[in-house]
């Protein structure tokens, strides 16, 4: 402070990934923020990325949304939000309820989510909300819905210290997840070893004991045959299956199916044989293993599969709530979690429950929403078609940005720019997507809002302002109150902050003793200042709010009988396999040093270093085929679109596959949005997209 007085720091979460670092910041003055990591913060212990690092470069107001805008027109919030609520209502009064949708966002608060999910499925009576976590962790949610009656994390960040093995299963942590990446390097010092399942060398791979480079989506070929070697050689748990399995028998006979032998199954993932046996060794002479899997698994149309094959190698040999063993879905965003809780996917009522009547029935008694949706609404890829096609005329996209991010992005900006009323909601003036809106409200950034978000390990965190909201922007969820109150839903969105959204949401998990699996009765009733004053904690959280840790722990699962399901599965390989005009295999992810579509990192000067325009990588072979050669523009091109990139030459590229990042927007290389290359290829049950690989063909720029 200019008067020299110390200026106390103010502790918060990192809006990034689902780590959830803690953050302590300090405002310096107006608009300026110096950032460090929390060392209390049970997450990071003080440590940040090369992003939580730079979050004080991205404050500023450049770019911000300060107004709601009807077209181009800056208005105030009543107008703004008068007409939101009288289009959506006539929409709905005219063709029904699902003839509007909310695509939502894992950058919003657990707070804005839970009002958001009441708002749809409750008053406007539609399952149509979907959220862009869908993208994400969607099949990790149904495996663990499968395999342990809901979708349950069973382990924390502390098992990552205490394992002997990690298997990183089509997870770069050392790129999406540095921290907890720092978190496990520091544990080989004493022996702790890492494997690596992947297709490409990535900075997780090039570092770690044991690199398997699989063919892509041979990813349940590969555990299928770890468990019926597992089998083989007397390395699973019988009595622990005897006492909290079923389906082994089953899953037993599916493996026999097909060619279980080491030398089949290498040869299927295209790995080498000795280096698979040393797999399975590892992993049948460690007890203390946790595989962590992400969204090298989850991104596919057999992510499900993936997923419960990873959990079947845990259950059959009990490597589960027990310290330093476990399967861990890590998660990509920020509050994806928070999502998964408060029902902000079209699938799920809030608390984790299906849309089982019973449970439809006591959510709508809770809320006093006799409408409340009996039924799901449509995902992602369903619902974006739905808006091209007509039968979705209003949707409502806040804080994300799927002209971008959706697969066959192009066919998304197509069906926003027909749809007859799109609102957007985001802090940014400028977005791909905002492009299209009719209506523009401006809501809060991180460093403004204030609520809570969970993290990958069920931790909720607290987000705390640091500013004060700028122009006339606003919380999500006041947004979205001020909508309802419009709509004539005022008294049950009345909420003056989001302590008061937040006890409602705790209520909600303990009514009727409504939610089995997601329990936060020790928090209802928090009072403003213990709310403030939040310290980080794992649901469930019983009436000492000491949270649990670590899930299963006495063996019962969340399934009527208790007991763990270990479910068949096949490996049946990519959606659509490469042909010799699409030879290549391509594969999308993030980089290091930017986040999603950079409409935040893209502030930070620093973060451009790491990589500053879009690339595609190319094994030196399959460039040499086509002629392309290092750092030259490059078309790449798939049934569904094309993209221009420099060319990266590099043997950490499977041969017969190639790597593009998905960051790229309008604002900074139009020509290279990746996601317009992608198949909308989704797994049938968890309609997750499978990023992961599209057949596609590379030329050198000035040959075509
Ligand atoms: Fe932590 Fe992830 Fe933020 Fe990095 S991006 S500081 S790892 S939460």
């Amino acid at each position: 402070m200019a008067d020299g007085s110390l200026v106390p720091a103010v502790k918060t979460t990192c809006p990034y990934c689902g780590v959830g670092c803690g953050v302590s910041g300090v405002v310096a003055q107006a608009r300026s923020l110096a950032v460090s990591g929390d060392v209390a913060h049970p997450a990071n212990e003080g440590r940040l990325c090369s992003k939580g690092s730079t979050l004080g470069a991205t404050v500023g107001l450049e770019g911000r949304l300060l107004s709601p805008m009807i077209g181009e027109r800056e208005v105030g919030w009543s107008e703004a939000a008068g007409l939101v609520a009288r289009r959506f209502s006539q929409t709905i009064a005219r063709y029904g309820p699902d003839s509007v949708a909310f695509y939502v966002s894992g950058q919003l608060l657990t707070e804005d989510y839970y009002v958001a999910n009441k708002l749809m499925k409750g008053f406007i009576g539609s399952g149509n909300i979907d959220t862009n976590s869908r993208l994400c962790m969607a099949s990790a949610v149904a495996a663990h819905k499968q395999a342990f009656g809901a979708d349950l994390a069973p382990g924390c960040y502390e098992d990552l210290d205490l394992a002997d093995l990690v298997v990183f299963s089509g997870h770069n942590a050392a790129w999406t997840h540095p921290v907890l990446f720092r978190r496990m390097e520091a544990q080989r010092a004493r022996g702790q070893k890492h494997v690596a399942i992947d297709p490409r060398r990535t900075d997780t791979a090039e570092v770690a004991d044991l690199h398997l480079a699989l063919a892509p989506q041979m990813d349940v070929r590969l555990w299928n045959g770890l468990l019926a070697d597992l089998i083989g050689r007397g390395a699973i748990d019988r009595s622990f299956i005897a006492e909290h399995v079923n389906g082994f028998a089953s899953v037993e006979a599916e493996l026999a199916q097909a060619d279980q032998s080491p030398a089949a199954v290498a040869a299927d993932c295209g790995l080498d044989l000795a280096d698979l046996q040393t797999f399975f060794q590892m992993f049948a002479d460690t007890p203390k293993t946790v595989s962590l899997f992400s969204m090298g698994a989850n991104q596919s149309a057999q992510g499900v599969a993936k997923g419960l094959a990873i959990l079947n190698a845990h259950l059959a040999t009990g490597r589960i709530g027990k310290p330093g063993a476990c399967p861990f879905s890590i998660t990509g965003q920020p509050n994806a979690m928070g999502g998964r809780e408060t029902g902000g996917m079209a699938n799920t009522l809030a608390g984790h429950m299906d849309f089982a009547p019973d449970d439809v029935a006591r959510v709508a008694r809770f809320w006093g929403a006799p409408k409340t949706s009996p039924k799901p609404g449509l995902k992602a890829v369903d619902m974006f078609e739905a808006v091209h096609d007509g039968r979705i005329k209003a949707i409502w996209v806040m804080a994300t940005n799927p002209a971008v991010s959706m697969p066959d992005a192009g066919r998304v900006r197509e069906a926003l720019a027909k749809c007859p009323f799109v609102v957007v909601s985001d802090c940014m003036a400028d977005t791909d997507t905002m492009a299209f809106a009719h209506v523009k409200l401006p809501a809060l950034a991180w460093g403004e809002k204030d609520g809570t978000v969970t993290n990958s390990e069920r931790r909720i965190s607290r987000q705390r302002a640091l500013f004060p909201a700028p122009g006339q922007a606003k919380a999500d969820w006041r947004i979205i109150a001020e909508v309802a109150d419009a709509m004539g839903f005022g008294d049950a969105f009345s909420w003056a902050r989001p302590a008061s959204v937040f006890r409602e949401w705790t209520r909600l998990t303990a009514f009727e003793n409504l939610s089995r699996t997601l329990n936060l009765s020790g928090l209802v009733g928090l009072s403003q200042a213990d709310y403030d004053e939040l310290a980080p904690v794992q649901w469930p959280v019983g009436a000492d709010r000491l949270g649990t840790p670590r899930l299963f722990t006495d063996g019962r699962f969340q399934t009527p009988d208790g007991r763990a399901n270990m479910m068949p599965v096949a490996s049946k390989g990519p959606a659509t396999a490469c042909d010799p005009a699409f030879p290549l295999s391509l594969n999308t992810g993030r980089i290091r040093d930017q986040w999603h579509t950079m409409t935040r990192t893209g502030l930070a000067a620093d973060l451009w270093r790491h990589a500053p325009e879009p690339f595609v990588e190319i094994h030196p072979e399959d460039a040499a085929a086509v002629g392309v050669t290092e750092g030259v523009l490059t078309r790449v091109q798939t049934v569904r679109g094309e993209a221009v990139a420099i060319a990266r030459l590099t043997d950490r590229q499977r041969r017969g596959g190639i790597f593009m990042p998905i960051h790229w927007t309008k604002a900074y290389a139009p020509s290279g949005r990746s996601n317009t290359l992608i198949a909308p290829s989704v797994d049938a049950t968890s309609g997750q997209p499978e990023f992961k690989h599209t057949p596609a063909w590379v030329r050198a720029y000035r040959e075509t």
